[in-house]
């Protein structure tokens, strides 16, 4: 099938109407983000996904990154394809401008990094983790450790890793034990093993500048003694020249279900005489700076289950329209074999895919344009409410949109039939690929736990109570117009919005005095969550299409499809909310009664 084409028009209409440009053009410092400039940015990156990465998805799915004595060779133009990019300046739209780079609001990344994520997953990561690298050192490293690394950092010519996992320590980081030697110089020399490193090696860059957590001699046990390091592969001279090859070698790759372009490696620090590594802050902070990157990461990955959607949904659609099976049930006389989108359970598939996909990324860029504001809005209280609302929204568009993308995935296999499991036709490796999302950047049970725990029980519900009303406020704006779908949308979407209101209750009530029951359906009200703030975001949408079609402005055909796909999504997604916030309030017994034992 034809590569990958980025869905621009449904872009533009998330970013300008159902979230609008002017949450972040209305901020000191981006008041040329304007209407033109962004189009031209999306029409600039879509060209690039489409002609640059998506043809090496395939092939660099089946050759992979190869590991030899420590060296990784990236898969055939995966190099030349990096510099392509680095050369646009695609790189380093979110970095610093002080440090060349260009400063964007996360609102007008997020669509261009959506491209990356579909167009070629493996290959999006390594720019997403050198960005996360370099707000990390923007963020708290001193002025010193910012002039070193970050100018190439920014400019692609060097690329970052985060350094977290070690073979005993994943879920939970407090048991890291990679050792931090303070030498005479003021540097540390670091000893430890990493695993699952994304990009530890490779061959774009001569530098890799990798971000690892550690323990300096002495810290104190658990999270509170764990400090976070800047490690370059080859040490930097003062003068920025490229010095000696420092002690830390990437040891082997792993051979994994997917993503096979990005190398994940096994980091060996400090097999000689330790690997030098420059102290990020304070020390003994280093969780809590990870912390502060985290919302951006998260969101990042969120943004890959809806990349995932997309690309499995075009693959799918493709297929459909040109598959040949059967009569379609109810379809006109004297038919006697019709493309299988014609048939109502492959339609039912196809929507299903299609209305998911735009309700997940309407909420990841609301989320985008939540955070801009937590970090850019002059109010420190607008800051302080944004800051809430974007903490209790991230962990719902990570876990949320990377679960449904491994189920449209599947789904996109299900609309190919036998072919869909047979590799040449391209849906098995989206499948593949799609299967990490939900494990790293914090699996969906630590999402849930976060969610459940530090964003609605601790807090007593504050910031979901603010959305719930706000949900309410837009459900009884529904019916207002003469859209007869919009009566059916208000009514599905009220129900789902009780049952999630219901279930906060219930969570606030139970929190404090049984936080085990709360904890075994914790992922049931993430997705009862994900749901309900999928259908605000598909309600908006609906209720802008309407209006614009009642005043006769912009595409028909377009507009109409906005309107019949929420209606789809209040038909067949939002009814899932009654079932989920039953098991969400009443299956912690079932759990909580079986002993280990008996699993
Ligand atoms: C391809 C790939 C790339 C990666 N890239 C990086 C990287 O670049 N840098 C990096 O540092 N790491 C990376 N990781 C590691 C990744 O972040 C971890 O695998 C992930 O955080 C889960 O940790 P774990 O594998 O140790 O699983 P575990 O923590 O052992 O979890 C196993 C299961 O137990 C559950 N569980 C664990 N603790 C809890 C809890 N408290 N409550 C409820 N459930 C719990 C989990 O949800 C999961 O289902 C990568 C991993 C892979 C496979």
């Amino acid at each position: 099938m034809a590569e990958y084409v980025a869905p621009i028009k449904d872009m533009q209409f998330v970013l300008k109407h159902v979230v609008g440009l002017d949450q972040v053009n209305g901020l000191p410092g981006w008041e040329e983000v304007t209407e033109d400039v962004v189009d031209a940015i999306l029409e600039e990156a879509a060209k690039v996904a489409s002609e640059v990465l998506s043809p090496l998805n395939a092939s660099g799915d089946r050759s992979g990154a190869v590991c030899k004595d420590g060296s990784v060779t990236m898969p055939a133009g995966f190099r030349d394809a990096y510099w392509q990019y680095v050369k646009a300046g695609w790189g380093n739209i979110l970095a610093p401008q002080q440090f060349g780079g260009q400063g964007l609001p996360h609102l007008v990344a997020t669509p261009v990094e959506e491209m990356w994520g579909a167009a070629n997953l493996a290959f999006k990561l390594c720019p997403m983790l050198t960005q996360g690298a370099i707000e990390a050192i923007d963020s708290v490293a001193s002025e010193e450790l910012k002039r070193r690394f970050l100018p190439k950092m920014v400019s692609g010519e060097w690329t970052g890793t985060m350094n977290l996992t070690e073979p005993q320590a994943g879920s939970d980081l407090s048991l890291v034990r990679t050792k931090a030697v303070p030498g005479k110089d003021g540097s540390y020399r670091l000893f430890g093993q990493k695993i699952f490193i994304t990009y530890g090696e490779h061959d774009y860059t001569d530098n890799i500048v990798h971000m690892v957590l550690a323990r300096v001699e002495g810290a104190p046990e658990g999270v509170k003694g764990i400090s976070l390091f800047v490690v370059p592969k080859v040490l930097v001279n003062a003068d920025g020249t490229p010095g000696a090859r420092n002690d830390v070698k990437c040891a082997s790759i792993e051979h994994k279900l997917g993503i096979h372009a990005s190398p994940t490696a096994v980091m060996i620090y400090g097999e000689k005489e330790g690997a030098v590594g420059y102290l990020v802050g304070e020390a003994n902070r280093g969780l809590e700076y990870m912390f502060i990157m985290m919302n951006a990461a998260r969101l990042s990955v969120g943004l890959e289950g809806v990349a995932i959607s997309e690309r499995a949904y075009q693959r799918a659609l493709a297929w459909s329209r040109e598959r040949l099976q059967g009569k379609p049930v109810g379809g006109a006389a004297g038919v006697k074999t019709a493309p299988i989108v014609q048939h109502p359970d492959v339609k039912r598939m196809l929507l299903t895919m299609k209305s998911l996909t735009e309700a997940m990324r309407a909420l990841a860029y609301w989320t985008s344009a939540v955070l801009d504001r937590s970090h850019h809005h002059p109010d420190e209280q607008e800051r302080r409410r944004s800051q809430a609302l974007v903490d209790l929204l991230v962990p719902v568009v990570k876990g949320w949109s990377t679960e449904n993308g491994v189920q449209i995935a599947s789904l996109g296999i299900q609309v190919h039939g036998g072919m869909g499991f047979i590799e040449e036709t391209g849906a098995a490796q989206h499948l593949r690929d799609a299967r990490i999302t939900t494990i790293y950047e914090g699996t969906t049970g630590i999402q849930a736990n976060d969610l459940v725990g530090r964003k609605v029980g601790r807090e007593a519900g504050r910031t979901a109570y603010a959305v719930i009303a706000e949900m309410e406020a837009l459900a009884a704006q529904l019916p207002d117009t003469k859209n007869m779908h919009l009566a059916t949308i208000a009514d599905r979407f009220s129900s789902a919005v009780a049952r999630l209101k219901e279930t906060t209750q219930w969570i606030v009530a139970t929190y404090g005095a049984n936080p085990a029951a709360v904890a075994s359906a914790s992922v049931y009200y993430l997705e009862l969550m994900g749901i309900t703030c999928g259908g605000w975001m598909m309600a908006r949408s609906a209720l802008i299409a309407a209006r614009q079609l009642e005043s006769g402005g912009g595409d028909a055909t377009f507009l109409r499809g906005k309107v019949l796909t929420a209606r789809f999504y209040a038909d067949h997604i939002l009814p899932r909310a009654m079932g989920l916030a039953m098991v969400a309030m009443r299956g912690a017994d079932s759990v909580l009664a079986v002993e280990d034992a008996l699993l």
